[in-house]
């Protein structure tokens, strides 16, 4: 979508600090990191938010899971723990429209739920 700064960012029209890469997803280095480990890991589909998620992408967000394991395991938060986030919506707190997940993680995460 030629209006949203993160498909910009997949198609490199904004400059980001990409940690990995393949034919369905990209992460990057959130640009206002809340903990040591910030990172965003999204479809290159553009889709809104969880809710926009259909059955055809079920390979897709499965795909998604393993590459956030994956980059837990290379920023060495797997084994202390580590926080996956997806906001929806107004009330969510979703900013950016592009379903994307937060990988947080590199020190004690408070609880900010509500
Ligand atoms: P949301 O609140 O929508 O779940 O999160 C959007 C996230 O995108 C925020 O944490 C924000 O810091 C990040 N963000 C917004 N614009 C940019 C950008 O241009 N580059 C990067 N790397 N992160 C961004
Ligand atoms: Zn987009």
């Amino acid at each position: 979508m030629s209006d949203c700064i993160f498909c910009k960012i997949i198609n490199k029209d904004i400059p980001s600090e990409v940690v990995y890469e393949d034919r369905e997803l990209i992460a990057f280095k959130d640009i206002s990191r809340l903990a040591p480990v910030h990172l965003l890991v999204i479809p290159k589909k553009h889709i809104k938010d969880l809710n926009g998620v259909a059955a055809e992408d079920e390979g897709l967000i499965g795909h998604l899971f393993g590459v956030v394991q994956k980059l837990a395991t290379d920023y060495g938060v797997a084994e202390s723990g580590y926080r996956v986030i997806t906001n929806i919506g107004s009330d969510g707190g979703q900013v950016v429209p592009h379903l994307h997940f937060h990988l947080l993680g590199g020190q004690k995460l408070g609880s900010k739920l509500g």
